[in-house]
């Protein structure tokens, strides 16, 4: 067998000396660039630095290292064609048959608070993506390894067979132009988000919201069974950086596959339980929450969420924002639930879902807290495709305080009517438009949603609290939009509201606060509308 040559050259050194001696062990030749030899040296391992190999030295503070004939010439020359063998010996050049890089770390020099655009520029790589590419494109006769998580596999063929195989160079191929493409991608999102100043040319770069250009830097995660139809296909991706507390950023601890529905709904509940600081419980079905309600533990509001709707529940997503016990796992348990998330799961309820080998368990930090989007786990744009375009906007994140309330009304609120009245809002914003929420103390009492009419929701709130058996008498309201007319007003008011909530801003706020008025009713307006399609 021809002796084989392997170039090793990376910043991160996880996992080279072991990779360096499994290779020298084999009679593997090692070339090396400056810190990754000096590394291997200190090992006692033979190497050969690049500088001596091409008889150039190493310049321009690293900038140029392996940019050389005999590193490229020797990465790309394809060993079935004669010409190209003649010419590397024409040249006395050698081939490099395995080529080992990670590259400078401008994806963590960037995310480091106060990063400069000179420090951002010096960790762009030149030479280490231009040996990838050289590698990967010449993949019959190079493996090229760019993930420490590869070693181990090349390792393994080289002790069995003597060479790589041909499957595995491929998908190691694929594998080293995908983190080049994610890699420039980093770059060029860093590039294309800031703004430039000449006065602030070596300082800390501001960025702008609206990239001119964007890459959307996605991560797949995995391939889906189908999606929102069993005729469409689908798959999952995440930020490549999600922010913790996100639904990506779970676990999931038992039960079947998640398919593209479950995790849609799953994201719309997570997010909405995350927002409340005591024990909630978020129960969705279609994207929409069909009950939520807080209360003293999980196990009350999980069963006051589920007396919103029982009917809809069956079959639902839920989401609670403390770690599942054995209480609320006791109830829960008593109801055919597809996700149950939960920061954590205490080992009794574990033991409690175990049977149940379908219920999928989903474990998720719930966010670090904090000021920005980030902290909050939540995001700070959102997308939304149309016929070959694509809708962008800042998230609504919008979140209400009291002193933003401004009462309308002659009757002034109670502090119990504010308290229902913010839950009711913090819950309609969940909820897709036309939305109309019951609510009472610290519970949905019934959920009128997606309508294209507000008085068809309003209708359509108040039949469910029917059906549920729920007194609405005394509850707040809380309408995501403005009401047009006095009558959707009307019907929530029929069914026993005594305040609402409502953006107000409609041309006829003055007919709608009369008629709160006439019927001795409360209403305060939030001044901000909570669209959700
Ligand atoms: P070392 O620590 O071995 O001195 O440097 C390893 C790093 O240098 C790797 O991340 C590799 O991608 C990078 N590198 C290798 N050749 C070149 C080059 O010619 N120019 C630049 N800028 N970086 C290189």
């Amino acid at each position: 067998m021809t002796t084989l040559t392997a170039l090793l050259s990376v910043s991160d050194k996880t996992g080279i000396v072991e990779l360096a001696k499994e290779l020298n062990a084999l009679g593997v030749k090692l070339l090396s660039t400056g810190g990754t030899a000096k590394l291997l040296a200190e090992q006692g391992l033979p190497v050969t630095e690049v500088a001596d190999h091409t008889g150039f030295p190493e310049m321009l503070d690293g900038r140029v290292k392996t940019l050389h004939p005999k590193i490229h010439g020797g990465l790309l020359a394809r060993r079935d064609l004669p010409e190209h063998m003649a010419a590397l010996g024409e040249h006395g050049i050698a081939t490099i048959d395995i080529l080992c890089v990670n590259l400078y770390p401008f994806e963590a020099t960037v995310a480091k608070e106060g990063c400069t655009l000179a420090d951002a520029i010096e960790n762009i790589d030149i030479g280490g993506p231009a040996m990838v590419r050289s590698a990967a494109k010449n993949w019959k006769d190079v493996a090229v390894l760019t993930d420490a998580g590869q070693y181990a596999k090349v390792i393994a063929e080289l002790k069995q067979d003597g060479k790589v195989s041909l499957p595995t160079k491929f998908a190691l191929s694929v594998a080293a132009f995908n983190r080049i493409a994610q890699y420039d991608g980093a770059i060029s999102d860093y590039l294309s988000a800031i703004s430039f100043d000449e006065a602030k040319v070596d300082g800390t770069p501001e960025r702008v919201l609206f990239p001119a250009q964007s890459n959307g830097m996605f991560v797949k995660v995995q391939d889906l069974r189908y999606g929102e139809n069993s005729h469409q296909q689908a798959a999952l991706y995440r930020d490549l950086y999600p922010a913790p507390g996100s639904i990506v950023t779970g676990e999931q601890l038992q039960g079947k596959e998640l398919s593209y529905n479950n995790i849609a709904d799953a994201d719309a509940a997570w997010e909405c339980v995350k927002q409340f600081d005591v024990p909630a419980c978020v129960i969705v079905k279609h994207a929409n929450p069909c009950g939520v309600a807080v209360g003293k533990d999980g196990a009350e509001a999980y069963s006051k969420a589920f007396q919103t709707d029982p009917t809809s529940a069956f079959g639902g997503i839920i989401a609670l924002n403390r770690t599942l016990d054995k209480a609320a796992a006791e109830l829960i348990v008593k109801q055919f639930v597809e996700v149950l998330m939960a920061p954590d799961f205490t080992p009794e309820a574990l033991e409690i879902f175990k049977p149940k080998t379908n219920v999928r368990l989903m474990k998720i930090a719930l966010p670090k807290g904090g000021n920005t989007p980030w902290d909050k786990g939540q995001n700070a744009m959102d997308a939304k495709r149309i016929g070959s375009g694509l809708l962008l906007q800042t998230a609504d994140n919008h979140e209400l305080q009291l002193s933003d309330l401004k009462v309308v009304t002659k009757l002034q609120p109670t502090e119990q009517q504010l308290q229902d009245m913010l839950f009711a809002w913090n819950v309609a914003k969940f909820v897709k438009s036309n939305a109309i929420v019951f609510c009472k103390d610290g519970m949905t009492m019934g959920v009128g949603a997606g309508q294209m009419s507000r008085l068809d929701s309003a209708r359509i709130a108040s039949i469910k609290a029917e059906h549920a058996g729920l007194s609405l008498k005394g509850t707040a309201v809380a309408s995501d939009a403005f009401f047009p007319f006095r009558d959707g007003l009307d019907v929530v008011i029929d069914h026993g509201a005594s305040c609402v909530i409502q953006p107000g801003g409609s041309m006829r706020d003055q007919e709608v606060i009369d008629a709160a008025d006439e019927r001795g009713v409360v209403m305060v307006f939030s001044g901000v509308r909570h669209f959700r399609h």
